[in-house]
């Protein structure tokens, strides 16, 4: 016994931490619970960690924006989940996506949508730039509706 480290002094450093946690972290989590689930044998563990995972998709993981602005370009807003967009007239944009990618025409859709491309200008969003998701987005999203389906099968199924 000495004095000779000094305590928990070297842990971290003087690293800059990113603002948000990595998404490395939320697989680590839904691994756990994967391999909680094998090793359990159980379908119970495995339904809710699918559950939780579709959530996460949805509303939790750690994204950007991504609406196609006029140009063509993504939005790069940072947002939380893959519903959500970075201000309310994105999140307009996105709505009209999402309720497209369901193959339904958005009965709140609210007219032209205008967004600020620069300042001073307030430019039209065409209806072909509208209502579009980057496909990794888009494929996340069905994927996570189908996962969700399937939970709430198995669990209609399972607790009857
Ligand atoms: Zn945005």
């Amino acid at each position: 016994m000495g004095n000779g480290k000094p305590p928990a002094a070297r842990r971290g450093g003087s690293r800059r931490r990113p603002r948000r946690e990595s998404a490395l972290l939320w697989w680590a989590l839904f691994a756990a619970i994967a391999g909680i689930a094998w090793w359990q044998h159980s379908w119970r563990v495995a339904l809710l960690g699918l559950l939780a995972w579709c959530l996460y998709e949805f509303a939790l993981v750690p994204t950007l924006c991504r609406v196609l602005t006029p140009k063509g370009a993504a939005c790069t807003e940072r947002t939380r989940g893959r519903l959500f967009a970075c201000g309310p007239a994105h999140q307009r944009l996105r709505n009209d996506a999402l309720w497209r990618l369901a193959g339904i025409r958005n009965p709140f859709q609210q007219g032209p949508v205008h967004d600020e491309g620069e300042p001073g200008t307030v430019v039209v969003v065409s209806s072909d730039v509208r209502g579009r998701l980057v496909p990794q987005d888009r494929a996340l999203i069905i994927l996570a509706s189908a996962g969700t389906l399937t939970a709430l099968v198995g669990m209609v199924y399972g607790f009857r």
